[in-house]
């Protein structure tokens, strides 16, 4: 009696199951396990590397490290000052000591501006300046990220100590994303590279920051090609290299003419 629901059933069920298949395999095509493109479009070759003042520490959620979408790759083969903590590491504990260790330098989160009832200790906001120049002279500014899920971040700021301790800033308004491989829920949020490469351009002037930021472009590019949401691997021409912010939000113009630079009193 049930034989003839069950030959339709049968088919779709064996039908899906193929496609599933398919993808599968597709996804599974031998990546490089340094930039997470297939092996047939690996960038590592043109990663710059990019020497900065501002240490860069991620905070990073184990589940999502593996991901080849996860974008702190493109941070960590570009800045050498860039270090990452894990999160989440099964039967590790937590180790907060690249932000907590470095005494000369400043550290602070950079992290949404939120009303999180749970957060009731979290200290102050910094302003642009406040953020750029840091507390006092002789230290530097050094910025922590963290990267997961919005729920994920929310949680790590939540539980640990060492986070919900640091002044945090919020980035200024700029562009959208263009890391569209992963679906955006909030126009205004971002991958952490690119809040990362856009917090520094405001540390470190946009234009040392450009080498990044074309660096992001080719990859997206790619990982959008094997994505099928472009269909040549080439950077769009209308991407541009720049980091661009709202123009009274970029200082460096300001600083440079002022002559008082670090730099100049040895
Ligand atoms: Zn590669």
């Amino acid at each position: 009696m049930a034989v003839p629901w069950a030959l339709p059933w049968l088919k779709v069920s064996l039908l899906s199951t193929h496609r599933e298949m398919g993808g599968q395999r597709r996804f599974q095509a031998t990546r490089c396990q340094r930039c997470g493109l297939h092996e047939t479009l690996c960038a590592c070759e043109s990663a710059p590397r990019v020497e900065l003042g501002t240490p860069i520490v991620v905070v990073q959620h184990n589940k999502d490290c593996r991901k080849p979408t996860n974008t702190v790759r493109i941070l960590t083969a570009c800045l050498p000052n860039c270090a990452v903590t894990r999160y989440a590491v099964r039967g590790a504990e937590f180790d907060p000591a690249p932000f907590t260790s470095a005494g000369e330098v400043d550290w602070c989160l950079l992290f949404p501006r939120t009303d999180d009832a749970q957060v009731t200790d979290a200290p102050r906001q910094l302003g642009v300046d406040e953020f750029r120049r840091g507390s006092c002279r002789d230290r530097r500014r050094g910025i922590v990220v963290v990267d997961g899920t919005w729920a994920q971040a929310r949680r790590m700021r939540r539980r640990l100590d060492a986070l919900r301790s640091l002044p945090t800033f919020q980035l200024p308004p700029g562009p959208v994303t263009r890391w569209t491989v992963r679906s955006q829920s909030d126009p205004g949020r971002m991958s952490t590279a690119e809040a990362t490469i856009r917090a520094l351009a405001i540390c470190e002037g946009a234009t040392a920051l450009r080498p990044v930021q074309r660096y992001f472009n080719l990859v997206s590019a790619r990982m959008m090609f094997m994505k099928s949401a472009l269909s040549t691997p080439e950077v769009p021409a209308e991407w541009s290299d720049d980091v661009i912010f709202e123009e009274s939000l970029i200082l460096e113009e300001r600083d440079t003419s002022s002559g008082t630079t670090d730099t100049s009193s040895g």
